[in-house]
């Protein structure tokens, strides 16, 4: 199962056969992130809190002064992201 973020340009979610989940824009650069989940485990809920995730991830790469990946791969829901500090609950 596959949970990613990749840029929207390069249409990759659709070329790996995902659903698109939603997308989100970066708040600095403005580049756009589509959020793509293996259709066995597409999952709405999970989207949106990988989205926020990926907020952080790309916030904290312009304040590193880093280029966004072309692709990130998202935490699942079975695992914690080690760049959030929200606690999960069931
Ligand atoms: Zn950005």
């Amino acid at each position: 199962m596959i949970a990613i973020a990749a840029k929207k340009e390069r249409n990759l979610i659709v070329s790996l056969g995902l659903r698109e989940m939603g997308v989100l824009r970066c708040d600095t650069c403005g580049e756009e992130f589509v959020i793509g989940h293996s259709p066995e485990i597409a999952d709405r809920k999970a989207a949106e809190k990988q989205a926020h995730w990926l907020e952080k991830v790309l916030a904290d790469d312009h304040e590193r002064q880093k280029k966004h990946d072309e692709r990130i791969e998202l935490p699942n829901s079975a695992e914690r992201g080690d760049r959030g500090q929200e606690t999960r609950s069931a």
